[in-house]
């Protein structure tokens, strides 16, 4: 029996919410199953044995689709850059199915590139092999660093050529499956509202309380507690992204995900530099998911998400639900900066003005010198000594620095740094060196590194690079 099958699926979906929110769909045949990328750590998480899962039960069903249904394509709108769409939901994915974690949570598979459904728009169902590759790495990173991410279990190649404009044509083909708490989405509430069918809103959120915010599930005022704690929840998310360097590029309000974690990583890129006008896709023509927009956007499209809910939560509530937004952010960014700069700050309890100009001046060295924003980190990480703590000029003394004015600031900012390790005990020392290596991975995933991944796959079939970065991403061994 394939483990993958044996699964005990729940089918909350279909059990609560019934089938308002999907249309039975079936996959599409590929030609062929080329098992690419098969994610041992999701496994464990589901409590599955990896030696116990076999590359063909993989490819059966995750491949090939045998021995499951239904295959649910979601419904549900969406604002499109800015734009109202009500002609979206899985245009090339299903809800394979929903089964608990380890950790007693309910998690959903779904799939990218699967084929084409009711709502393919013209478009093929297809994921090209790039794209595939591109996701993984990128779920992996983040993953890594600590963001409340889905992550890919599988990656099967399909052998079909596919045509797109923004690559090379023809372009291998690929379909995933994806992991994550929920492909609920705002846009799965701003359907119900644009279709009128208010009677279905506050079962969608009971259910939705129910499921992914259990603690709430006995309060009075569950709704506005919901709705606030997702705020937080965003706030935090971006907040997550920004310190690691990452844009996700395409944040509609049907890719955002009512859990308040990140999915869908299209035409993503994390930083070469700290540039806040920094724009990941191409066809973002005004910039309005730039890396520096993200917080704002990300407050917008939960301001747009009080239309549907305002059925049945008051004006007030909502207001005050959002109301901690800005401070939420800057306060977890705030700690993740610190953090990477290896020190432990409680923000919660009192300020540090200190700690505050040393992240303040950090990122305007970042910004104006141009340097790389994650060889910044990893280089800091890797040259720490103990030593920092009594003589200042051994702090980063190996940096290049390339004129007067970034001179200055890189001086300034080793004034800040030193002062900092010296309102930290001598103990405290060792402590500081891991949190540094551990928020800074050696690893980079800028877009240089995954094109050159990418061209060792297309040019030679040759994976090994790809392996091995995941290999260090994931920290395993073999
Ligand atoms: P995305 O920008 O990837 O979140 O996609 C927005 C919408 O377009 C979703 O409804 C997708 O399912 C759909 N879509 C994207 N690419 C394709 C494709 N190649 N074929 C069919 N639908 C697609
Ligand atoms: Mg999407």
């Amino acid at each position: 029996m394939n483990p993958i099958l044996n699964l005990t699926y729940e089918p909350s979906i279909e059990k609560f919410l019934g089938d308002d929110y999907y249309d039975i769909v079936a996959a599409a045949e590929f030609p062929t199953h080329l098992l690419r990328w098969r994610n041992e750590d999701v496994l464990e998480q589901f409590g599955l044995e990896p030696s116990e899962v076999g590359d063909e039960d993989f490819v059966e069903a995750f491949g090939k689709f045998q021995g499951r249904e239904p295959l649910m394509a979601m419904k549900y709108h969406g604002y499109q850059f800015g734009h109202y769409n009500p002609q979206l939901g899985d245009g090339r994915g299903f809800l394979y199915g929903q089964v608990r974690g380890i950790d007693g949570k309910l998690y959903d598979m779904g799939t990218k590139g699967s084929g084409t459904t009711p709502y393919s728009r013209g478009g093929d169902g297809r994921l090209t092999l790039k794209g595939g590759v591109r996701e993984v790495l990128a779920a992996e990173m983040l993953h890594r660093m600590g963001v409340r991410t889905s992550r890919c279990l599988s990656l099967v190649e399909t052998g079909e050529g596919l045509y797109r404009g923004d690559e090379p044509s023809p372009t291998r083909s690929s379909v995933m499956i994806r992991v994550q708490e929920s492909h609920i989405r705002f846009g799965t509430f701003e359907r119900l509202d644009a279709l009128g069918r208010r009677d279905l809103i506050a079962r969608l959120l009971d259910h939705t309380i129910e499921v992914y915010y259990p603690h709430l599930a006995q309060e009075e005022s569950r709704y506005s507690l919901f709705y606030a704690e997702l705020s937080d929840r965003v706030a935090t998310l971006v907040a997550q992204w920004m310190a690691s360097g990452f844009c996700h590029a395409v944040l509609n309000t049907d890719n955002m995900a009512i859990t308040g974690e990140s999915f869908d990583y299209g035409p993503f890129a994390f930083l070469p530099t700290l540039d806040p006008g920094f724009t990941a896709a191409y066809f973002d023509n005004g910039g309005r998911y730039s890396y520096s927009n993200q917080p704002g956007i990300c407050k917008w499209n939960l301001q747009m998400l009080q239309s549907p809910l305002k059925h049945v939560i008051s004006s007030g509530d909502l207001e005050a639900g959002l109301s901690g937004y800005e401070e939420q952010y800057g306060k977890v960014y705030r700690t993740l900066m610190l953090a990477k700069l290896g020190f432990e700050v409680d923000f919660e309890h009192g300020d540090d003005p200190l700690a505050r100009e040393l992240m303040k001046t950090t990122i305007e060295l970042l910004h104006k010198s141009q340097v790389g924003y994650h060889e910044f980190f990893a280089q800091l990480a890797d040259t720490f000594r103990a030593e920092w703590r009594s003589d200042a000029t051994l702090i980063l003394s190996d940096v290049e620095v390339i004129n007067d004015e970034i001179r200055s600031l890189f001086d300034q900012w080793r004034d800040y740094y030193f002062k900092m390790l010296n309102s930290r005990s001598e103990a405290d020392l060792e402590e500081l060196g891991k949190r540094l290596k551990d928020c800074n991975p050696e690893v980079m995933m800028t877009r240089p590194t995954i094109e050159a991944i990418w061209e060792r796959i297309d040019q030679e079939n040759d994976w090994s690079a790809f392996y091995e970065l995941l290999r260090k991403v994931q920290g395993r061994s073999v």
